[in-house]
């Protein structure tokens, strides 16, 4: 309407009510299509390749979504519970959006008995607040001393992934770096850094204490040794012009030139002095740092980086007590954080920056080895699903059974609360237990099992009240996985049921969607948004 009466441009894309809800429900259902296949220790990987030919061979949920770049508005809806969920906890992105799709998918059969949306919307609120009530009753406590079961808790998070091979091998390096860097029962994951390194195979991975950074001196002339580091940061660029402002200045004659010129040197000599003159013998730079400073700052025997990463910056920041300088008037000696040694090394081929000793935070580095760039990046982040994982347990002290177990629990539970409701809320409540089936079933079809028969005999088990059975895919029977070993975060199941609420609830409340941009396809109808090989699944 808003279109034929002109009140907004010809090539805005508008679709209501019904239409807008099944094409918004039709989206998020393509998006779980897309990563189902992905989930549990039997998912396959996807390629995907970029518009510029480059490669990413993954199995983690936030990178395909990511790497997809999707256009759809309820889609990239979808995606934000991805990256909401890494955010969060580190872990179960491929379970949350799974959740989210299956309650927008299981809606729609209530849409069908024409319940109204804010109904569906007000049901599913209720079961997540019931969840979260099940989730406490039923999830386990241990302690922050036990070591073991925090392995296991990477292990199983690590399970079916690029590190899979060497799971036991990480699983003891995270559980060390956990157990170095805490402080009063606390991990901060800011003190454990992981670096890269392409050359060797996974198993030369190790776990360093200290910070080391991907970054060589810039002067050979600069100590390659530094004990007792007098530690300087700067997040701004010792150049002699400075990049971030483009200025323009009018140069006639050669004279002016050069003492344009001098000017400029002369400010980076002033510079470089200033630095000298905190006593500082090691410096640590965001931006870069040009030739002449280079000259000035070797001169002055100072051990010097240039363009190292913010997240790097802030590490040495953290670990060292060297505060973050942005501005050379700032520059003074009490603003230096200290270190035992700043050392350059040679790792496969590569220089690095070694950090040891820092005075006033424990750091450790795990450096990760692996043949080509993408098996480090898989490596990282699986190390990553673990470290997030036995952080979280470690906060919250609260774990739960893996292999679909905690949501099979959690469905028997919320179905006999469903009972007790009125109303059409029911329905709703009911649905939501049906679709936490979702990811037991999926990992029964992901490993080539009959999801039906794994489902039926999960729901025996758990209805002659055996909690904790739960598929376990080692053995692919299904049994009681805590003492298999399999086991996982609560904060992971807590997060992905409230990331998932979330978005199916808000996507069923729309029933007008307002484009201002046809997509580059055209009709969004047509799902033409989303990429060419997405279409034809549903
Ligand atoms: P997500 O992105 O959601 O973390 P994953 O691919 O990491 O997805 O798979 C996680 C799921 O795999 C969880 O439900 C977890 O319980 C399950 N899982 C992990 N190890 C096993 C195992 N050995 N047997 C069965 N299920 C497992
Ligand atoms: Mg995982």
């Amino acid at each position: 309407m808003g279109k034929r009466m002109g009140l907004m441009p010809d090539e805005t894309e508008r679709t209501f009510g019904k239409d807008a809800q099944r094409n918004n429900i039709m989206a998020a259902k393509l998006v779980t299509e897309i990563i189902k296949t992905t989930l549990g220790p039997k998912g396959m990987d996807k390629m995907l390749v970029s518009p510029t030919n480059e490669i990413i061979v993954t199995n983690d949920g936030v990178t395909i979504l990511e790497e997809m770049q999707i256009e759809h508005p309820a889609a990239k809806m979808m995606v934000e519970i991805a990256k909401t969920q890494w955010r969060e906890v580190g872990d179960g992105t491929t379970t949350s959006v799974m959740i989210a799709g299956k309650l927008l998918e299981n809606s729609e059969k209530l849409l069908d008995k024409r319940i109204h949306p804010t109904i569906i919307a007000k049901g599913y609120r209720i079961a997540q607040k019931k969840v979260h009530e099940i989730l406490n009753e039923i999830s386990l406590k241990i302690s922050p001393e036990n070591w073991q079961a925090l392995k296991e808790i990477a292990m199983t998070a690590m399970t079916g992934k690029g590190a899979e091979e060497e799971k036991e091998k990480f699983s003891d390096i995270i559980v060390s770096a956990v157990k170095k860097v805490k402080v009063n029962g606390k991990v901060d994951t800011e003190d454990i850094k992981i670096e890269k390194v392409v050359g060797e195979g996974m198993s030369n991975t190790e776990l360093v204490e200290g910070i080391i950074i991907g970054k060589e001196r810039i002067s050979k002339e600069m100590p390659k040794k530094v004990e007792n580091a007098k530690i300087l940061v700067i997040d701004f660029p010792l150049e002699l012009k400075t990049p971030e402002i483009d200025t323009k200045i009018s140069i006639t004659n050669h004279m002016e030139l050069q003492n344009f010129l001098d000017e400029e040197e002369k400010s980076i000599k002033k510079m470089t002095e200033k630095i000298a003159l905190t006593g500082a013998n090691v410096l640590f730079c965001q931006k870069g740092i040009d030739d002449f400073a280079r000259y000035l700052l070797s001169k002055e025997g100072i051990y010097a980086t240039r363009r190292v990463s913010r997240s790097d910056i802030e590490k040495i920041s953290r670990a060292t007590g060297a505060r973050i300088i942005s501005n050379l008037n700032e520059i003074d000696s009490s603003k230096l954080g200290g270190a035992e040694v700043v050392e350059e090394f040679k790792e496969s081929g590569e220089f690095m920056t070694y950090i040891g000793g820092t005075q006033k935070q424990k750091a450790v580095t795990i450096l990760v080895h692996g043949g080509t760039t993408h098996v480090v990046d898989e490596i990282e982040k699986a190390i990553l699903n673990g470290l997030f994982d036995v952080v979280s347990s470690l906060e919250t002290g609260l774990v739960v059974p893996g292999g679909g177990a905690v949501e099979m629990e959690i469905s028997k539970r919320l179905r006999e609360f469903c009972r007790t409701l009125k109303g059409r809320e029911q329905l709703a409540v009911e649905e939501f237990a049906n679709a936490l089936e979702f990811i037991p079933t999926t990992l029964a079809e992901n490993a080539g099992m009959d999801p039906i028969d794994v489902l039926t005999e999960l729901k025996q088990r758990h209805d002659a009240g055996e909690q904790n059975a739960g598929l376990n895919l080692f053995t692919n029977k299904v049994e009681n996985v805590l003492t298999s070993k399999i086991i996982e975060p609560a904060k992971i199941k807590f997060q992905a049921i409230n990331s998932a609420t979330d978005v199916a609830t808000m996507i069923l409340r729309i029933d007008d969607v307002i484009a201002s941009k046809p997509s580059r396809k055209g009709n969004m109808n047509s799902m033409g948004s989303l990429p060419g090989y997405m279409e034809g699944l549903s």
